[in-house]
């Protein structure tokens, strides 16, 4: 960075209660491989600052790329402007207090730097996996890619607040398309971004991954259709992190309970009394952010309001106890909340948004879980979802199914889907899988807000088993 954000604070006329001033510099590189040979190689940048003023008890903000004196001083001439007309609608009045002046820093905890790592030697290894995974004549289409984050994130304010954040992210998939006549199926990796390094492309690891994906691709050719039933159904991580993130995370988000935002996928069937006392799930369902686990996608030490980051339980026993909820959320509703306010970018405000929204593990082995099984079903990796505008009402379709019957698995199957209502899904929960069977996952795809919003989160999940679950077959 070419100037120091103390000393721009420090400049700032001291017509205003407060300010603050968030640089924000990413660097995003997406590589791809298809049938053996390069697909995709692009490379985006992105740096400014986003300029937030406190006056007459309103927040504005406003965001500038350019980064000279004069352009930072015009930007907050500008929010400062938008202070006292915004004033004059005001809904909430706030004060400092919703701006901690935190001092620190955090940086990803990466085995080996992505920058070890040559554009041509991680295309090279895509390539190869595409090899690997298109090694049998049923296989239609291979596909490998990678997306590299690193990103920046500084901070100051006129209260002096003083952070740096130092990200490193990748997010990977492999794909496996078969086909047999008219029978399609397609099996992948299931996106999977973390906080990690160069080991996330360990060529050795991803081409045993590859030659299963292959394998259960063909599987699939000649699976019979799932089953229409209600029936015991297991959900490994690699699903059940959707399945959070749609029907946990979202229907928590405070801004969606209090009104403010509707995009999307829409509001919550959550109500404000709700805290404290909707049981959610059984007594073994723990559900909590946590913005500290090491190597999850959304692991920070500060939010983007300059909240220190701590771990705390949405869900507890059970009982609804917490919001996904910023401290402005927190402070407007008096409902308890997280350090989640979250921005996109240098140019986008932060709102209320999940980061890793996780289950904590329970105490089950993968084997008691099955053996216990009379009859149920095992499904892995998301192919579809689909909720309704409540976050209530959902149906999600996976890519590979297995059969439990007297506690053993017996067979594969194809098309494999579920459904259900949020509540009384999560209250039919009977197992929580161990620590042996935890897994950390992550998208960087979570859409919300208009101008959008897409950020990413993490989900870290043990396998779960559900009692009396809707499941049935499907078309391709
Ligand atoms: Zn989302």
């Amino acid at each position: 960075m070419s100037f120091s954000l103390t000393q721009v604070i420090k400049n700032i006329p001291r017509t205003c209660d407060w300010a603050g001033i968030r640089y924000y510099h990413e660097t995003t590189s997406f590589r791809s491989a298809r049938n053996a040979q390069l697909a995709k190689n692009a490379t985006s940048s992105q740096r400014g600052v986003m300029v937030e003023v406190l006056h007459l008890g309103q927040f504005a903000y406003y965001g500038t790329s350019d980064l000279t004196d004069k352009g930072i001083k015009a930007a907050f001439e500008k929010a400062l402007k938008l202070c006292e007309s915004a004033s004059r609608h005001q809904l909430f009045k706030f004060d400092q207090s919703v701006r901690p002046n935190e001092k620190g820093s955090y940086t990803s905890p990466v085995k080996t730097s992505l920058d070890s790592l040559s554009a041509h030697e991680i295309q090279a290894r895509l390539i190869e996996l595409t090899r690997e995974l298109k090694n049998h004549d049923k296989i239609l289409e291979a596909q490998a890619w990678a997306m590299i984050t690193q990103t920046d994130v500084e901070y100051a304010s006129t209260s002096g607040a003083s952070w740096q954040q130092h990200f490193e992210i990748l997010s990977r998939d492999l794909i496996a398309t078969a086909k047999d006549g008219n029978e399609l199926q397609r099996r992948s990796l299931g996106m999977q971004g973390r906080q990690w390094g160069a080991e996330a492309l360990n060529l050795d690891e991803l081409k045993l991954e590859a030659k299963r994906i292959r394998e259960e691709a063909v599987e699939l050719l000649s699976a019979e259709n799932c089953p229409t039933e209600a029936t015991d159904l297991l959900l490994m991580p690699d699903q059940l992190y959707l399945q959070v993130h749609e029907s946990i995370g979202h229907p928590l988000e405070l801004d969606r309970i209090l009104g403010d935002e509707r995009n999307y996928a829409g509001w919550s069937f959550v109500s404000p009394e709700d805290f404290g006392k909707l049981k959610w799930g059984p007594e073994i369902l723990n559900v909590s952010f946590d913005p500290t686990l090491p190597g999850e996608m959304a692991s920070y030490a500060f939010d983007d309001n300059g909240v220190k980051a701590k771990k705390e339980f949405l869900i507890e026993k059970g009982i609804l106890k917490r919001a996904i909820g910023g401290i402005e959320s927190q402070t407007r509703s008096g409902i308890p909340g997280v350090s989640c306010a979250r921005s996109t970018s240098w140019n986008r405000p932060a709102l209320d948004r999940m980061a890793n929204i996780n289950i904590e593990p329970g105490k089950s082995s993968m084997q008691d879980m099955i053996s216990s099984t009379e009859r149920g079903i095992l499904m892995r990796t998301n192919r579809s979802w689909s909720i309704d505008d409540y976050r209530n009402k959902f149906q999600f379709g996976c890519e590979y199914g297995q059969l439990i019957e007297n506690g053993k698995i017996t067979k594969t199957v194809k098309n494999p889907n579920y459904r259900g209502s949020t509540v009384a899904f999560w209250n039919n929960l009977s197992h929580v899988g161990d620590r042996s069977t935890f897994e950390i996952w992550g998208s960087p795809y979570c859409g919300k807000a208009e101008p959008n919003q897409v950020i990413r989160v993490g989900h870290a999940i043990p396998v779960c088993k559900f009692k009396n679950i809707e499941i049935f077959g499907g078309a391709q």
